[in-house]
């Protein structure tokens, strides 16, 4: 819901300022479906609310999974659309959001980039994702956000700003920052900034090679930031915050070579708060291949003797094409 819009018509009706903070409390509650629910408002309010907002920027218009990865196709105000996902697997249940409908960074091996850039979601738009999935699993919630469905977030800054401090307000949807997560490309003065805001929010950097030349031709942004810049920007982040940074490498044919993992190694021992998550590739049209098992088992072992701590991540979703990278709103 448009808040400003929403506080421009309360003031015009000369209604309370505590009024304005109800209706937003009610809305980030998520136990409302529509405005004529909110029996704490009179009845001539709701009338008057419900023809003039809309409570929720999302709608939903196709749901599928199982019960351990849904996804959603949400329809905008502007008949957009984005992916959103929910992932019911560990602890905490995850809700993974879309921060643009579609994405300018066109890599590779992603089939978001392959839909293009179209705009910007706007604050209420990030926000609606997760008040969606709360609705729908109702009495559970979702207790960790990640930003690594479409687009790259940190090229819409402002409203992911906007968004966060919601997400993370006691007076918003109070999900701590320590169970928040953004994911970047690697937009390097963004990380820079990121790390100005003293927050703790986890950050992670989609690396996939460290080979400056075959990254380029994976992830059309090396050419703007080059690696040397990207870990210039990455040492900033963990010296100012002394946390510990994630690098996404997703697993192809194409980086799990001997040599791959000698100049992983080397980028990673540039600071112990470096850490590698790794990832098989999700398949995606037209994109790259996923290591074969005898690929990353080798990659590995590599890794093991050259002392590098990782993670192997476990893949959801892909039966529904919900997996990370297989989000796009054009098939
Ligand atoms: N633009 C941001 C967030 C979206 S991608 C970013 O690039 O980080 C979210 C995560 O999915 C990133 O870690 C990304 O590297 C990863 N990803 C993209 N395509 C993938 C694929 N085909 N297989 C596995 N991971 C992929």
């Amino acid at each position: 819901m448009d808040l400003v819009k929403l506080k421009e018509f309360l003031d015009s009706q000369n209604l309370p300022a505590f009024r304005f903070r109800q209706i937003v409390k009610n809305y980030y509650s998520g136990r409302y479906a529509n405005f004529d629910q909110m029996t704490d408002l009179s009845l001539s309010l709701r009338s008057q609310l419900s023809s003039q907002f809309s409570l929720y920027s999302v709608v939903e218009e196709k749901i599928i999974g199982d019960q351990s990865t849904q996804k959603v196709l949400l329809k905008l105000e502007d008949n957009q659309k984005i992916e959103s996902v929910l992932m019911n697997y560990d602890d905490w249940i995850t809700a993974c959001v879309s921060s643009q409908v579609g994405c300018a960074l066109n890599c590779q091996f992603c089939a978001t980039g392959k839909m293009g850039f179209i705009r910007n979601l706007n604050p209420e738009e990030i926000i609606d994702q997760i008040i969606y999935w709360n609705q729908k699993i109702s009495p559970s919630f979702v207790g960790r956000v990640v930003f690594m469905g479409m687009g790259e977030p940190f090229l819409n800054w402002d409203n992911l700003l906007a968004a966060l401090e919601i997400i993370n307000s006691s007076t918003g949807l109070n999900i701590g920052a320590r169970k928040i997560s953004i994911s970047t490309a690697g937009v390097a003065d963004k990380i820079i900034e990121f790390a100005n805001l003293d927050t703790q929010i986890n950050l992670a950097i989609s690396l996939h090679s460290t080979n400056q030349s075959f990254r380029e031709t994976i992830m059309p942004i090396a050419k703007k930031y080059n690696l040397e810049e990207l870990k210039k920007a990455c040492l900033y982040y963990v010296n100012k915050t002394n946390r510990q940074l994630f690098f996404e490498y997703a697993l192809t044919d194409k980086n799990t070579s001997q040599n791959d993992a000698q100049l992983l190694a080397n980028f990673i021992h540039s600071h112990h708060l470096f850490f590698v998550n790794l990832i098989p590739l999700n398949p995606v049209e037209d994109g790259l291949d996923c290591a074969t098992k005898e690929q990353q088992e080798k990659f590995m072992n590599s890794l093991d003797q050259l002392g590098i701590i990782y993670s192997l991540r476990r893949s959801f979703g892909q039966k529904f094409s919900a997996a990370c990278g297989q989000l796009a709103t054009n098939k």
